[in-house]
């Protein structure tokens, strides 16, 4: 049984999907939530503090660590699960697409990391779990900006883990393959590419977020006191073969 009683736990992306989900689940295992995204988080019975910020805003972020710090003096974990999707190939994507996946996804992790992480320092303790992708450990088609904006996360990740291990700080990654949330229901439009997506994880199906966030809960616990720099498939398998479609 994983316990975060008296730990707490700051989550970004906290209002859907995997970062709505990582909030019941810290909650369900005593921890204290201080939940943030885009627009306040009015209804989610399961945070204990609500904060409106946008991750890759340098001075908002600062803002919602320094409001979160000023209530509860410390922050014990952080899951970054702020993240957007932005499609295209080099050739024809938008270029506001790329600066944006870029902004949200690699320096909005950053971004947190580096708020969350001079407290943790301090304190000779912490962990912090960034949200990548299985398209940051492989190509994929049609996706660029998505795709390097995750690979970054995973080299943010480990570049992070290298820095601040000798102070206690534990850093690592989850990789989702494809989840069910309103970020892929975007895509049900192309819905015999879907089915062909969900075809390739070994297990035959999509995930859950709570599949991610059980994941999330257990390296942001003592649990995984031993685990730093990794980057841990939440993937049905999707990562560890290419299936011959028959
Ligand atoms: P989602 O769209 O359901 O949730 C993302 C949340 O992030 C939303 O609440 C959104 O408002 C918030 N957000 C977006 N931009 C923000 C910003 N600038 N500042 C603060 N909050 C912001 O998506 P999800 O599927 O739950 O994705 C969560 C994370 O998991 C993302 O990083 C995503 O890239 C990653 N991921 C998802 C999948 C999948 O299949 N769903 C697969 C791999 C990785």
């Amino acid at each position: 049984m994983i316990d975060l009683t008296d730990q707490v736990i700051f989550v970004t992306g906290a209002a859907s999907g995997i970062g709505e989900a990582t909030v019941q689940a810290a909650r369900e295992a005593g921890a204290t939530i201080v939940a943030a995204d885009l627009a306040e988080i009015g209804g989610l019975s399961s945070c204990d503090m609500g904060l409106a910020l946008d991750v890759s805003d340098a001075a908002q972020v600062e803002r919602g660590f320094a409001d979160a710090l000023a209530r509860y003096g410390r922050i014990d974990g952080l899951a970054c699960c702020a993240g957007i999707s932005r499609e295209g190939a080099v050739t024809q994507m938008d270029m506001a697409h790329w600066h944006a996946a870029l902004a949200v996804n690699l320096t909005g992790t950053m971004l947190c990391a580096r708020a969350a992480l001079p407290g943790m320092a301090a304190a000779g303790k912490g962990s912090i779990v960034t949200v990548a992708s299985i398209y940051g450990m492989t190509g994929g088609q049609g996706n660029t900006p998505y795709n390097v904006s995750k690979g970054g996360v995973l080299q943010l990740t480990r570049s992070m883990a290298a820095d601040y291990g000798a102070a206690g700080v534990r850093i690592n990654s989850v990789s989702p393959g494809y989840i069910d949330t309103p970020m892929t229901a975007m895509f049900q439009h192309a819905r015999p590419m879907q089915d062909a997506f969900v075809k390739m994880h070994l297990l035959r199906r999509a995930g859950r977020p709570e599949e991610v966030a059980r994941v999330v809960r257990f390296l942001l616990s003592d649990e995984a006191s031993f685990i730093t720099g990794a980057n841990v498939p939440v993937d049905g398998g999707f990562s560890a073969a290419q299936l011959i479609q028959m």
